[in-house]
């Protein structure tokens, strides 16, 4: 009940501004985001890999306005892929791609328009990722952004047909994306969907949402793709493990994922039961938007969250 008040709310400028006064060492900011810099990420890779864990990278930051911003933001996978190949950790993690953080909502006047200076940024990380020996996945965004992901990500799948996708169950459309997306090769990260969306788009109800989860998921897992159960939820973490077995799924023609920081022994659990888990690990200055949008989903961590603001810590 608490989630599109807390979303609504992170909007506001006064409140960004009073919350990113915290400093990343803050016990809110650091329970879901390891650090600031490339080598703290790297590092949690690593202890995560030492745990029988994959790891999917993000270097957070989203809606880019400005052209430079967006070529920092390249440059930054570019850095992280490197050092990720450095450490011989290429073959446990892959990094995740925000299109805003990389241009595609910057405005037609600029250098053809957002929608092609993201695919191009894109296509820029997604060799890079190759030539280290890894892959990408593109992260969804909000819905008015769906389209425009789904045909970047057409387009990268003709040279990089390894790249990730993204669909979010709370969305309408989904269940269709899923059977477009169901095809060999095609890996494919279901979640429920992190942003406050009209209506008109999307399923408001949880046990909605969780609904389209399961019908998105028979479709994922009957069909030829890799599917990527990204859920924290345990319900539905039963629920995919018996649908694959129940469509004939070997562990490891599929994978669990979940957040950093968020349920780490059920990680730890499922990856020793044989299972392949993927950890997001979001990293960077930019963890705002990503922490609100964590708090939304968990408001039980909202006093924790006040006391960090008055503490400072
Ligand atoms: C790997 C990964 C990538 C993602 N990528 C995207 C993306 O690209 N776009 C997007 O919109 N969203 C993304 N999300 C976020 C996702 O859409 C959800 O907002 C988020 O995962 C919360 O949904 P849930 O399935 O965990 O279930 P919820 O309905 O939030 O929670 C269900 C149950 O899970 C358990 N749980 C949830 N959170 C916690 C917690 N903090 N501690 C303990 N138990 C908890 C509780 O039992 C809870 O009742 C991603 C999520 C993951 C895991």
């Amino acid at each position: 009940m608490l989630r599109q008040p807390i979303l609504l709310l992170s909007r506001s400028r006064q409140i960004k501004k009073l919350v990113s006064t915290l400093p990343v060492t803050s016990g809110i900011v650091t329970s879901y985001v390891p650090g600031e810099t490339t080598s703290t990420a790297v590092d949690a890779t690593a202890g995560l890999v030492d745990d029988g864990l994959k790891a999917t990278l993000d270097f957070l930051g989203e809606d880019t306005l400005d052209a430079d911003q967006a070529e920092t933001t390249v440059n930054a996978y570019l850095d992280l892929l490197q050092q990720l190949a450095a450490g011989g950790l290429t073959r446990h993690a892959e990094v995740s791609v925000k299109l805003s953080a990389i241009g595609q909502a910057l405005p037609d006047s600029v250098a053809g328009g957002g929608h092609k200076i993201a695919l191009e940024n894109a296509r820029t990380i997604c060799r890079a990722a190759r030539n280290a020996g890894t892959t990408v996945t593109l992260d969804m965004e909000d819905h008015t952004t769906t389209e425009s992901t789904l045909a970047v990500l057409r387009e990268l799948r003709k040279d990089f047909p390894e790249t990730g996708a993204v669909l979010q169950a709370y969305l309408h459309r989904t269940e269709a994306d899923c059977r477009a997306l169901a095809y060999e090769g095609s890996r494919v990260r279901l979640c429920k969907g992190a942003y406050q969306e009209p209506e008109t788009v999307a399923f408001q109800d949880r046990l909605d949402v969780d609904k389209s989860y399961v019908r998105c998921l028979k479709v994922l897992l009957a069909g030829q793709g890799y599917p990527m159960i990204a859920t924290h939820d345990p319900r539905m973490v039963e629920i995919a493990s018996s649908l694959a077995s129940r469509y004939g799924r070997a562990q490891g023609s599929y994978e669990f994922q979940m957040l950093y920081g968020i349920r780490p022994e059920e990680q730890k659990r499922l990856a020793s039961s044989g299972e392949t888990v993927r950890v997001y690990i979001p990293y960077g200055l930019e963890w705002y938007g990503y922490l609100m949008r964590r708090l939304a989903e968990r408001p039980q961590n909202l006093s924790f969250f006040l006391k960090s603001l008055i503490s400072k810590k």
